[in-house]
């Protein structure tokens, strides 16, 4: 990782001597082991706080949308971005909340983020002092010796599944390793839920979100809620009550989920947000297979694309709208 490292260090110190952008948003070492923060650098001597790693989780594309207004007009903002994050930077284009020329793409080939808890959760004790990685593992150096992770096994679900681990929109590339894009093919957990009785699917919703403390963590973690004003806590009309009974968290997340329609990307950063560690995956995973299967659309391939929800074809396979003779 070191040599991507000193890549993006060097394209982000170039950038910023040459005034091609006036900001940069990559990731940064967190305050506790195997955790970054997202790392915001304006000046050439913060670069080199800039890391990559497996922990760089964060989807960044979600300060975009409130952070470009703020700064001086014409700032370009550079910005470090997964696959995943430059499908909802791509998405936020689409959806005019953003314009192409108002960010600086440096997309990054994914090789997937791993999942802290596969891997504290295994943990024979010990402080862990450094953290090694490679194509194939995670090694852990902790005071008591060293434990070694599959990289495969330990990835978020999301990652285990995903499509386009390389960016398609960027303006520079950085490459680890060869991530091409892959068909979309109905996620086997997924499919497996799918395949459940109507009653059964409802109950193991309703089963999932009874953990929900409605936090809005989820909410606030994923690029595409930038409503002004959230419909969760709009007063005038108020849609649904402020209590934690489960009919209003169920309609919270109904809600909620029914607006990721074409639009969410499985970037798990809504699963990784939850407290309470809900699976939401299984209701929006559920979304982006259908919307494949459907209307064979993927979100945030290219700026140029139309929303799925603001076109319409007869040919769309949408029995509820069309009615077959
Ligand atoms: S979903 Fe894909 S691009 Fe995003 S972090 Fe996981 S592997 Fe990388
Ligand atoms: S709903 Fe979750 S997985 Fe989908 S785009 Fe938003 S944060 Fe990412
Ligand atoms: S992050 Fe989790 S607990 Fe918070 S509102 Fe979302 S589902 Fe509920």
């Amino acid at each position: 990782m070191k040599r991507v490292e000193s890549e993006l260090i060097t394209n982000v110190e170039e950038l910023l001597e040459d005034k091609k952008i006036g900001f940069f948003m990559g990731y940064e070492n967190g305050s506790l082991p195997l955790r970054t923060s997202p790392c915001f650098v304006k000046e050439k001597e913060d670069v080199q706080r800039l890391v990559w790693n497996c922990f760089c989780t964060n989807n960044l594309s979600v300060y975009l949308v409130s952070l470009i207004p703020e700064l001086p007009a014409g700032t370009k903002v550079g910005i470090l971005c997964k696959g995943c994050d430059s499908r909802s930077l791509v998405n936020l284009i689409v959806e005019k909340q953003l314009k192409r020329e108002d960010v600086l793409i440096m997309g990054i080939s994914c090789s997937g983020m791993i999942n802290i808890d596969k891997l504290t959760g295994n943990l024979d004790g010990g402080r862990i002092l450094e953290v090694e990685e490679n194509e194939e593992e995670v090694i852990l150096k902790l005071d008591t010796g060293e434990q070694r992770f599959s990289r495969k096994d330990s990835l978020y679900e999301s990652c285990k599944n995903c499509t386009h681990p390389t960016p398609s929109v960027y303006d520079i590339l950085i490459r680890v390793g060869e991530h091409a894009p892959k068909s979309v093919c109905p996620d086997p957990m997924i499919a497996k839920f799918r395949q459940k009785e109507r009653l059964e699917r409802w109950q193991i919703f309703e089963r999932e979100l009874s953990r929900c403390v409605r936090c809005y963590a989820c909410r606030n973690a994923c690029p595409n809620c930038y409503c002004k004003e959230c419909f969760a806590e709009q007063t005038k009309p108020r849609w649904f009550g402020l209590s934690n009974e489960l009919s209003d968290v169920l309609f919270y997340h109904l809600v909620r989920i029914l607006h990721q329609a074409g639009r969410c990307v499985d970037c798990g950063a809504c699963v990784r947000a939850c407290p309470e560690k809900v699976d939401l995956r299984l209701f929006t995973r559920m979304l982006v297979d259908e919307v494949k299967e459907r209307f064979d659309y993927e979100p945030g391939l290219s700026p140029n694309d139309s929303h799925l929800l603001g076109v319409f074809s007869t040919d769309d396979t949408q029995e509820f709208m069309v009615e077959v003779d």
